[in-house]
C-alpha cells in the first residue's frame, strides 16, 4: 500500500535535466535535484568573476575584464550567470526554448536564483525581462526570459514587473556581424507605458535573459531606464 503522504511528497523522480531517476528532495538544492551525470557537464561559474559583466577570469586579473574596461562605467550592466555555454548548456536552453521543453524554466530559474543568493545576496531587487517583440512572442508562444523571471521572483519572493517593450523586432544576435548587431539593437526598446519609473529610482533593477553573448542586448535595455533615473542595471542570464 502507498502511504498516503507519498502521492504529496513523491521521494522517486526523474532528474530535471534528463530522464535518470533520482531521489529529489524539493527543499534542498538544486544540485541535489539533478543526476550525477547531468551534474559533471553542468559548467558553473566560479569566483573570481570580472565585477562588471560576470566572467570567469584568472586570479592574477585585476577585477574587471578587458572588455568591460572598454565600457563607459555609466553603460555597465552588472551582470552574473549561472554556467559557461557549453554543448551541453546550449542543448539544454534549445529544448526550454524551441522544443516544447518549457518545464525547465524551474530549474533553470532556480539555479538562477541560487546564483543570485551567492552573488548578490542583500539587494531587493525588482524583476524584469528582456521583451520579445510581439510577432516573436506570437510565433515562439512564451517570452523564455519572462518565464525565468517568474520562476525566480517566486523562489526569491520578489516582484516582477514588466518594465520594458520592445519596439522594433532584430534578428538573432549570433546571425549578425559585431557592428551590424549593435546597431540594429540602438533604440529597440523603450519604458513600457504603464510604468512609472519615478517610484523604483531608489530600487534595484535586475533584468533577466537567457544566454549572455557580447552584453549588448543588456545594456540596450538598460538604457531608457537609466535615463529615467535607474542608477544602477543588473542582470542575470543562465550562460554565456
Ligand atoms: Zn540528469
Ligand atoms: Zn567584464
Amino acid at each position: 500500500m502507498v502511504e498516503w503522504w507519498r502521492t504529496f511528497f513523491p521521494t522517486s523522480h526523474t532528474c530535471h535535466f534528463c530522464a535518470t531517476p533520482i531521489r529529489r528532495h524539493w527543499f534542498s538544492s538544486i544540485s541535489k535535484q539533478i543526476c550525477m551525470a547531468c551534474q559533471r557537464q553542468l559548467p558553473w561559474i566560479g569566483a573570481p568573476q570580472c565585477k562588471v559583466c560576470g566572467r570567469e577570469m584568472n586570479q592574477r586579473e585585476t577585477n574587471i575584464c578587458s572588455d568591460c574596461q572598454t565600457i563607459h562605467p555609466s553603460d555597465w550592466v552588472y551582470n552574473r550567470s549561472v554556467f559557461a555555454y557549453t554543448a551541453f548548456v546550449k542543448q539544454i536552453i534549445w529544448r526550454y526554448k524551441y522544443k516544447g521543453q518549457e518545464k525547465l524554466a524551474v530549474p533553470l530559474g532556480r539555479c538562477m536564483a541560487e546564483t543570485l543568493e551567492q552573488q548578490w545576496t542583500k539587494k531587493k531587487f525588482v524583476l524584469s525581462y528582456v521583451p520579445l517583440h510581439a510577432q516573436r512572442l506570437s510565433e515562439r508562444g512564451f517570452n523564455q526570459a519572462e518565464r525565468l523571471a517568474h520562476v525566480i521572483g517566486r523562489y526569491l519572493r520578489l516582484p516582477v514587473v514588466e518594465l520594458l517593450v520592445r519596439k522594433r523586432m532584430t534578428q538573432p544576435q549570433s546571425e549578425k556581424g559585431r557592428d551590424e548587431r549593435l546597431s540594429a539593437l540602438v533604440g529597440a526598446f523603450a519604458v513600457h507605458p504603464d510604468i512609472d519609473l519615478e517610484q523604483l529610482v531608489d530600487r534595484e533593477i535586475l533584468l533577466v535573459d537567457d544566454i549572455y553573448t557580447t552584453g549588448s542586448t543588456l545594456r540596450e535595455c538598460s538604457k531608457p531606464l537609466k535615463e529615467q533615473g535607474i542608477k544602477n542595471v543588473y542582470s542575470i542570464t543562465i550562460a554565456r
